[in-house]
């Protein structure tokens, strides 16, 4: 049996970067930048006011001033001319400052009598003016690879970037596998029960990114078996869930053989998920995950996320592990790596009682995996200890 660092290794050799693709702005968020971006403009383009007042001659501004107000300056309607002396420009905020301005009084600090106002309140030496160009400038780059979050969008909207390029959505097909298996929604018979982490599943890859396609459940035959792979034909990930032990039902392996796949490893040192199968099928990789619900949770989160963000070309593509205080003690740990289903507030972490790999409600109300090293030590309170996010 491998380490979950040796396992992860052989995985990223199954995966590379996918080609890139151009996507309008507007479907841009989430997806992963594949090229830097450049700004096509200054912005703002000239220089503007940050607030509603008027224009004026710096060198005029004292209290009691008084001034002639002579246009208006609206945002998207600039004043033509120029301020003189003992001139002011009505303006408002995003408005361009009239030649001749350098200043702005706010409103606040007037007094206006008919189109004259005087500084009632002096200003302080803030002029209210955004510079042209103070934002960003023609040229200014968003750097790839880059994970486009909302603002990153906004950014580039104001960029006037409208098309977007951003590296392919890696296409995962899963495959559930088994007789008790319906799918949700469904009316199971009184043996059965709901395919679950499948769905889990796929909402973990489609949050990292990838497009998922959630294919029949595949039957413990080997002819539904393969039928499900060939429904699978296309994607750059073909993943089955369940079936991968050596129970008489567990087929996973042998159809996958006699496909063509080529094992790169069966089983990891770890709990919960040892049963992990992978390997190369065609020009897909292949990941069998075990069928135990939070199993297959877990091993989504430790190896299908870093194969997608792989896949999608993000530099960080391992979630680094984090450290808290335990608020309860633990038992020594086995021989193989133990990913805990635990709680952390701001008092510190805990494992949860039942470790059992079927509780999908613990999973639920778990919100990190407490990692155990090899034959770790029995541990106290207030020992530290590390943990992934979930
Ligand atoms: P297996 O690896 O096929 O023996 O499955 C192990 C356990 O996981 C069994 O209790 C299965 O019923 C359950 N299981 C397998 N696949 C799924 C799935 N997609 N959703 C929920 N439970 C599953
Ligand atoms: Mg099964």
């Amino acid at each position: 049996m491998i380490t979950v660092e040796e396992a992860r290794a052989l995985l990223f050799d199954l995966v590379s970067p996918l080609p890139g693709e151009t996507v309008p702005l507007s479907d841009a968020a989430g997806r992963v930048l594949s090229q830097d971006v450049e700004a096509t403009r200054d912005q703002p383009p000239f220089a503007a006011s940050s607030m509603d007042g008027y224009a004026v001659k710096s060198t005029e501004v004292e209290l009691h001033a008084m001034f002639k107000v002579i246009g208006e300056s609206a945002a998207g309607k600039r004043f033509q001319g120029s301020v003189g002396p003992g001139q002011a420009v009505r303006i408002f905020t995003g408005a361009p400052i009239p030649e001749g301005a350098d200043f702005v009084v706010i409103q606040e600090d007037t007094e206006r009598r008919g189109d004259l106002i005087t500084i009632s309140d002096l200003p302080g030496p803030k002029t209210n003016i955004r510079p042209a160009g103070v934002d960003f400038t023609v040229g200014t780059k968003i750097s790839a690879p880059r994970r486009l979050r909302a603002e990153d969008v906004a950014l580039m909207a104001a960029m006037n970037i409208a098309a977007v390029p951003v590296s392919r959505k890696p296409v995962i097909a899963l495959i559930s596998t088994g007789d008790e298996l319906v799918m949700p929604g469904d009316v199971p018979g009184p043996d059965q029960i709901i395919a679950s982490n499948t769905f889990g599943l796929k909402a973990l890859l489609e949050e990292a990114g990838a497009h998922v396609r959630v294919l029949p459940i595949a039957q413990d035959t080997v002819s539904s078996l393969r039928t499900a792979f060939e429904l699978g034909e296309g994607a750059d990930l073909v993943v089955t869930i369940g079936g991968a032990s050596v129970g008489d039902y567990d087929l996973v392996s042998d159809v996958s053989a006699g496909l063509g796949m080529e094992q790169s490893f069966y089983k990891i040192r770890m709990r919960p998920g040892k049963p992990l199968m992978a390997g190369r099928l065609g020009q897909a990789a292949m990941v069998g995950l075990p069928g135990n619900p939070v199993s297959a949770m877990v091993c989504g989160y430790l190896f299908l996320l870093p194969m997608v963000r792989q896949m999608l070309g993000v530099e960080q593509v391992l979630t680094p592990f984090q450290t808290a205080r335990l608020t309860e003690p633990l038992d020594k740990n086995g021989p193989r790596e133990h990913y805990m289903r635990a709680t952390l507030d701001e008092t510190g972490i805990r494992a949860c009682r039942d470790q059992d790999s079927s509780l999908l409600s613990v999973l639920a109300q778990a919100n990190a995996l407490l990692v155990r090293p090899p034959h770790d030590p029995a541990l106290l309170a207030g020992d530290k200890v590390q943990y992934l996010p979930i």
